[in-house]
């Protein structure tokens, strides 16, 4: 068993450190805001590593976009600015589809661009009475007359809604799941922002007032939508495990520098048994979750669609691992750890929402026990 990362990997930490470098004296501006922040985008643009979310044969890094490499950039990323994870992450989130369901046309109309970060990309699945069952999507598509389609009904909290240049739409048809392409400029779409949340996201909900599309907008199969949704998940959940294993270590950061200098009781806070308990535990706890976080990401790259339990694993560890690192260390830096949009309390109102999206954790816990009791004999 080799733990030590291949030089490729390297090269791919050492190009998100320096693009994270390039965002950090802007994160605290545009983590709080709820559309993209130009420089960020500028800087992801010129850093290249979008591409790493299409196939090389539409300007990608790699064959098919690789789990690990994704996972060791958000973690790097996350660090920084939750709004440049975003930003990195949808491109791969909402162009998926495209790369595994798309005709060519679509593929090459889209993927390089996404891979430039020319054209900014979404997944819709989420609706305002539809969250983690999935299955009872009420938007509807159907076949017209003359062979095109016909998209009704609305979704809700999507990422990059508003800003992106095309939306991957799950829909219900007749009685099964289809995907279609809906660029953004297409008629009868009309998007408005989502209410900012504790930690501000570009988020918007979506309406799709009777859209026409021709049939060439469908990605995959008539019927077979759940299955591009489910590839999708496969390969990019376990990324979101690497975004929350950067956020607690940046979390624990904050706090070594601030209980190694600041005195109380004639001592550094870290010298104080329960204090310094708790720097160890967190340490552990991230070492923990980057151990699985690795091992199920390179799961992924091998077969993403069987690795999924372990990325499920992982991003429940990492995603819950996080948010009590954060609370601890917001609590070992007392009333400086409150300070409005300082590092810790900003990192401390992004951990929160990681538990929720992509597969809650007690979801996660149902799919992984389901697993486990297929799996024991
Ligand atoms: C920042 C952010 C970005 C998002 N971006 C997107 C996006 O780009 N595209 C998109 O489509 N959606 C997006 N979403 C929506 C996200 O996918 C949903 O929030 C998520 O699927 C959970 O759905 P829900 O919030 O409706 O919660 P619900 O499904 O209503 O669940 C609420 C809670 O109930 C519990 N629960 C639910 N089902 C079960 C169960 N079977 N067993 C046990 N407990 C259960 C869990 O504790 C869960 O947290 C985003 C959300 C956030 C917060």
């Amino acid at each position: 068993m080799n733990f030590e990362l291949e030089p490729a990997y390297k090269a791919i930490q050492a190009e998100a450190r320096e693009l994270a470098r390039a965002v950090e004296p802007i994160a605290a501006t545009a983590d709080e805001m709820s559309e993209v922040h130009p420089g960020v985008l500028a800087a992801l643009r010129k850093s290249g590593l979008a591409a790493l979310m299409v196939p090389a044969a539409y300007g990608g890094r790699h064959e098919q976009p690789d789990p690990l490499a994704i996972c060791l950039v958000r973690e790097i990323l996350m660090a920084t600015s939750s709004h440049l994870d975003s930003l990195f992450a949808l491109q791969g989130i909402g162009s998926y589809a495209i790369s595994v369901g798309g005709s060519e046309e679509q593929r090459n109309t889209w993927l390089p661009k996404v891979a430039r970060g020319e054209a900014l990309a979404a997944l819709a699945l989420t609706e305002e009475d539809v969250g983690s069952d999935l299955k009872r999507v009420a938007t509807e598509l159907t076949e017209t007359a003359d062979g095109g389609l016909r998209l009704h009904g609305s979704k809700s909290f999507i990422s990059n809604a508003g800003a992106a240049d095309f939306y991957i739409v799950f829909a219900k048809e007749a009685g099964a799941y289809s995907v279609v392409l809906v660029p953004a400029d297409t008629k009868g779409v009309s998007i408005s922002p989502t209410p900012v949340i504790m930690a501000p996201h570009v988020l918007g909900e979506m309406v799709f007032h009777n859209v026409t599309l021709p049939a060439s907008a469908r990605l995959g199969t008539p019927g077979r939508g759940m299955d591009l949704v489910l590839a999708t998940l496969a390969v990019f959940r376990v990324s979101v495990a690497g975004a929350a294993c950067g956020l607690a270590r940046a979390a624990l950061e904050e706090a070594v520098r601030h209980t190694r200098t600041r005195v109380q009781f004639g001592r550094p806070l870290a010298k104080l048994g329960p204090v310094a308990q708790m720097l160890a535990d967190c340490w552990t706890e991230v070492e923990m979750a980057q151990l699985l976080t690795y091992r199920a990401a390179t799961y992924a790259v091998a077969d993403p669609a069987a690795a999924l339990p372990h990325s499920s694993m992982a991003k429940l560890a990492a995603t819950e691992a996080a948010s009590k690192i954060v609370d601890r260390c917001v609590q070992m830096m007392g009333r400086f750890g409150l300070i409005r949009n300082s590092k810790i309390e900003r990192l401390y109102r992004q951990a929160r929402p990681m538990r929720i999206y992509e597969g809650a954790s007690e979801v996660l816990r149902l799919g992984i026990a389901k697993q486990l009791t297929e799996e024991v004999r």
